[in-house]
C-alpha cells in the first residue's frame, strides 16, 4: 500500500513539475517517492526478471546506456533507463516510478541505469546489479569530488559487495579502472581498443594531468598506444603490470569526423563491422562498453551490431540541431580529458571550424573553472577560424583562448546563449556546421532556449 502510494504521489509530482515547466521532472518524482517509501527502488527492482545494469564512470555514462538499450531493443527486450543524466538515486527512482504500475510491478524488463560515479556504492546497495559497467575515470570537478584514487578505493570496496554471480565490464585500457575490476573475484569482461586511428603512433599522454602511476611501484607508465588521455597499452617499467587482454575489442577503428566511426568489433565468439553515427575516438569507447555490457546480458552479435548502428547521440552529445539553414553540432565537454577529447573531433573534422565554448560555473558543472587551463585550447590557435565564447563565465574562457594564443581578433564574446549562437551562425559559410562545445548546464541552458524558439522539443520527452 505504502508503495502504491508513493508511485501514484511520484507520477503526480512528475506531472506537476511538467506544468510547471520546471525541466524534466527527472528526479523530484523519485526524491517524492523515496520520501514516502524508503527502500522502494529495492522493492521494485526485484520484480525485474532480467535484473539491473549500472554503467558509472567519469565520461560516457549517458551514451554508453543509451547504446545498451538500443542493443536490448533490437533484442526485442525493454529497459527502464534513467535517461537525461539524473544519475543518483531519485533519478533511478523517478525512472522506475514512471515506469511501475500501482502494483509495484515494473513494466520493463531490465534495469538500466547510469551512475554518477560517486552515488555507485549506494546504488549498487540499493539495486543489487546483475552487471557493474566501469567506463573509465577522469579528473572531473574536483571541487566536489577530490582525487579519483578516492573513488577507485570506493569501487574496489562497491565490487565486494556485489552478488556472487554479477558480471564485472570494465575498461582494460584505463589502468585504473582495471586495477579496481582485477579485485573482483567473480565474471569480468574486459573491452578495450587494439588501435586507434591516426594518432596510432601516440607514445605520450597529451597533459600532465591524465598520468597514471603503477599501484604497486608509484612509477610511471610507459604506453605502447595512448588513445585517449590515459587510456591506452600501458606497462610498469618496474614491475611488469600491464593492460590486461580485453575479451571485447575495437580494432581497425575509423574516424569519419563528426559524422559517426567505423570498426571491427571482436568478441569471444565472432567479429562484425560496426557502424556508428556517434563522433568521436570516446563513443568508439562507449560502443565497445554497451557491446561488452550487452554480451553479459546474453545478446549475440548480430543483435549487438544492429542495436550499436541504430543509436542516435544522447541530447548533447552529437546531437546535431537545424538553426536557419544551417547545422549545430553539440559535443557535450564537461573535464579536461572529455574537452580534448572534443575539440581533436572538431579539428579532426574540419580545417577552420567556427566554435562556440559555453562555460558555466554552476554545481552541475564544478563550481571552480581552473580545470578549463588543463584543456589543450593551444590546438585551436591555427586552426579555428571563429570562437564565439559563451556562458555564466565566458570572459575566463576569452582569458583562456588569450593564453592559448588564439588571435583576439577571431575571439567573440557573448553571455547571452541565443545572442552566442547567432554570432557563431552569422560566422559559417555555405554547407558548414557551428561546433558547440559546453558545459552540463551551459548545455541545458542552450537547448532550453532554442526548445523554446522552437527549434526541439524538450529532451526529457525523447
Ligand atoms: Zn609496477
Amino acid at each position: 500500500m505504502r508503495d502504491a502510494a508513493a508511485i501514484l504521489a511520484g507520477r503526480l509530482a512528475a506531472r506537476a513539475s511538467r506544468a510547471l515547466g520546471a525541466g524534466g521532472g527527472t528526479t523530484v518524482p523519485g526524491r517524492v517517492a523515496l520520501a514516502l517509501a524508503p527502500g522502494l527502488i529495492g522493492r521494485l527492482v526485484a520484480r525485474l526478471p532480467g535484473g539491473v545494469v549500472l554503467v558509472s564512470g567519469t565520461n560516457g555514462k549517458t551514451t554508453t546506456a543509451r547504446l545498451l538499450d538500443g542493443v536490448l531493443a533490437a533484442a526485442g527486450r525493454t529497459a527502464v533507463h534513467n535517461r537525461a543524466g539524473a544519475n543518483l538515486l531519485p533519478g533511478i527512482a523517478s525512472a522506475l516510478v514512471e515506469r511501475a504500475g500501482l502494483d509495484g510491478r515494473p513494466r520493463a524488463e531490465v534495469g538500466l541505469f547510469e551512475v554518477d560515479e560517486f552515488a555507485l556504492p549506494a546504488a549498487v546497495e540499493a539495486t543489487r546489479p546483475l552487471v557493474v559497467v566501469l567506463l573509465n575515470l577522469f579528473r572531473d570537478q574536483l571541487d566536489r569530488y577530490g582525487e579519483i584514487d578516492i573513488i577507485a578505493e570506493r569501487w574496489a570496496r562497491v565490487l565486494a559487495a556485489l552478488p556472487p554471480g554479477a558480471t564485472v565490464v570494465a575498461n582494460a585500457d584505463d589502468p585504473m579502472v582495471a586495477d579496481v575490476a582485477a579485485t573482483w573475484a567473480g565474471r569480468c569482461l574486459l573491452f578495450g581498443l587494439d588501435d586507434a586511428p591516426d594518432r596510432g603512433g601516440a607514445r605520450t599522454l597529451e597533459h600532465a594531468a591524465d598520468a597514471r602511476y603503477c599501484y604497486r611501484c608509484g612509477v610511471l607508465y610507459e604506453y605502447g598506444l595512448v588513445a585517449l588521455g590515459h587510456m591506452g597499452h600501458y606497462r610498469c617499467p618496474r614491475c611488469g603490470r600491464a593492460r590486461p587482454a580485453p575479451a571485447v575489442r575495437a580494432r581497425t577503428v575509423r574516424l569519419r569526423g563528426a559524422d559517426g566511426a567505423f570498426f571491427t568489433l571482436v568478441l569471444p565468439d565472432g567479429e562484425v563491422a560496426i557502424s556508428t553515427a556517434l563522433p568521436g575516438l570516446y563513443n568508439v569507447y562507449d560502443a565497445t562498453a554497451a557491446a561488452a555490457g550487452a554480451l553479459a546480458l546474453g545478446a549475440d552479435v548480430a543483435t549487438i551490431a544492429r542495436g550499436l548502428a541504430a543509436t542516435a547521440p544522447a541530447f548533447g552529445r552529437g546531437e546535431r540541431v537545424a538553426l536557419d539553414g544551417r547545422e549545430a553540432l553539440f559535443l557535450l565537454a564537461k573535464n579536461p580529458a572529455g574537452f580534448n577529447a572534443v575539440l581533436r573531433t572538431v579539428l579532426d573534422a574540419e580545417a577552420a571550424p567556427v566554435v562556440l565554448i559555453a562555460i558555466n560555473d554552476l554545481a552541475a558543472d564544478g563550481r571552480d573553472i581552473s580545470w578549463l587551463w588543463d584543456v589543450d585550447f593551444e590546438v585551436l590557435r591555427d586552426r579555428a577560424r571563429a570562437v564565439v565564447v559563451s556562458g555564466l563565465r565566458a570572459e575566463d574562457m576569452a582569458l583562456r583562448l588569450k593564453y592559448a594564443g588564439v588571435p583576439a581578433s577571431c575571439v567573440t564574446v557573448e553571455r547571452d546563449p541565443l545572442r552566442a549562437l547567432e554570432a557563431g551562425r552569422a560566422r559559417l559559410g555555405d554547407g558548414e556546421r557551428l561546433y558547440v562545445l559546453p558545459t552540463y548546464t551551459a548545455m541545458l541552458d542552450l537547448r532550453d532556449r532554442l526548445a523554446r524558439q522552437g527549434y526541439l522539443r524538450g529532451f526529457w520527452k525523447q
